[in-house]
This record gives structure tokens, sequence and C-alpha cells, in this order.
């Protein structure tokens, strides 16, 4: 199943966000042109050439033998699924076909292919970098970077998906950070999920207070402080299939 667009496909709970817990399959696709400091899946950056191409019937035979009775919904993530637009097209179609829900994790590095894409998916993740991620090397690619995730925000709300946006929390972020994004969505309806970081540079409890009530003045209750807990269902719990 390893090839050159697609790093593993297996089966767990979601980690992250306001759908944790729920079980689903994920594709995890290969490629992303972001570099962020606290990058979890480094192995999973980078295409690899000197694989075959994906053959998008063995991957849904893989969905297919994973689909169990608790399934949510299959999930798109990477890596950055945005970066193979025509494979994440052909499967997530497949897995409609199959009446499958379909999540995609991204971290809205395009959001004209966003927008071409977004009808087959019933749940957006979107992820927003802050400049203090380092996910690119210049203040102006960070603005363009930001600029299109809001838009995939945007169109994701005004779409009727279930739109999660999630921010990743170092120790160094600001409430005003907080504060310019949450204008920038207030008026969409969204789950905000501050995601602190834990180990190196993870924010104190206190700081997550101040930024959790300063998202709270533009987005109320739907603001959502969670850490990431899948490293907890990797003891055995999580069955993967490569
Ligand atoms: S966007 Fe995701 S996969 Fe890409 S570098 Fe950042 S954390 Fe890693």
């Amino acid at each position: 199943m390893v090839s050159r667009d697609i790093y593993e496909i297996f089966t767990s709970f979601q980690g992250e966000g306001s759908l944790l817990g729920r079980r689903q399959i994920f594709i995890r696709f290969r490629g992303c042109p972001l570099e962020c400091f606290y990058c979890d899946t480094r192995a999973a950056r980078m295409k690899d050439p000197s694989l075959p191409p994906a053959r998008p019937e063995k991957v849904i035979e893989t969905v297919k033998e994973l689909i169990t009775p608790d399934l949510h919904s299959v999930s798109f993530t990477g890596g950055e699924p945005l970066a193979s637009p025509d494979l994440l097209r052909e499967l997530a179609e497949r897995c409609r076909g199959l009446g499958l829900s379909c999540y995609l994790e991204t971290a809205g590095v395009d959001a004209r292919i966003f927008q071409k894409l977004i009808d087959l998916f019933d749940y957006a993740a979107i992820d927003v970098k802050l400049e203090n991620h380092r996910a690119v090397e210049t203040r102006g690619a960070w603005k363009k970077l930001y600029q299109e995730e809001i838009e995939c925000i945007r169109t994701s709300a005004a779409s009727g998906l279930h739109t999660i946006v999630k921010v990743v929390i170092p120790d160094d972020t600001t409430s005003s950070q907080i504060e310019s994004l949450c204008r920038e969505i207030s008026d969409y309806r969204i789950d905000l999920i501050l995601q602190p970081l834990t180990g190196i540079k993870a924010p104190s409890l206190e700081l997550l207070f101040d930024l959790s009530a300063t998202a709270g003045r533009y987005l109320g209750k739907q603001v959502m402080v969670i850490p990431q807990i899948h490293r907890l269902y990797q003891d055995g719990l999580g069955k993967k299939m490569r």
C-alpha cells in the first residue's frame, strides 16, 4: 500500500479537535509545502519518487477492509492532501460512493483548490499557522498563507460544512495573534480549537485561560482548548495497515 503519494492508511480514533474520539479511517497523503517547527509527521512531508504512484482501487480496497460498525468518517490527512488534488478528488468520490462521510484535514494552503473540492466533504478541519509556527521562511509568504487559510475557513463555513479551525499554541503565542484571527472568522459558525503544544514550548495554563477568554469574546462557546491525544492511543490501540 506504500506509494509515492500515500504514506499510510489505518484506523484509529480522532486525536484532535471537536470530533475527538470518533473512529475514523485515516488516509495520510505524502507531501507538504510547509515546515512547521512542531511537525509530528515529518516522514510524510516529502513525496517519494522511488515508489510507484498510488492506485486508487487498492486504496479503496484497504478502506473497505477497515470499515467497522463504529466508523464515523474517512479522514484525508497528511502531509497536505491539497497538494495532491486529483488523487484527493478521486479517493473522496469513491469513499462517498461507498456511503462514507469524508473529513478533510488541511493547512488550507490553497483556497482555490479547496473551493473546487469542498463539495466532496462533510467536515473540514483547517489549521491556521501563526507566524511563530515558522511554517514558511518569510513574513510575506506567511501573510499569503494566512490569507489562504482564512479564505478556506470562510468557504467551508459558508458551504455548510462542519468547520473546525485548529491553532497550535506554543508558549510564545500572544493574545493579539488570537484576537486578529478571531476578528477574521467571527461571522462564521466554526469550532475554534486551541491546541496547546506539549513538552517543549508548552504554554502555561494561565496563558491558555487568557487566549481562550480572548477568543471567547468573538466566538463565545465555540472555543475549546484540547491537546493532541492520539499518542495515548498509540500504545497498542491504533491498528495500522500500510
Ligand atoms: S502543515 Fe502539517 S504536515 Fe505540513 S509541516 Fe505543518 S504540521 Fe507538518
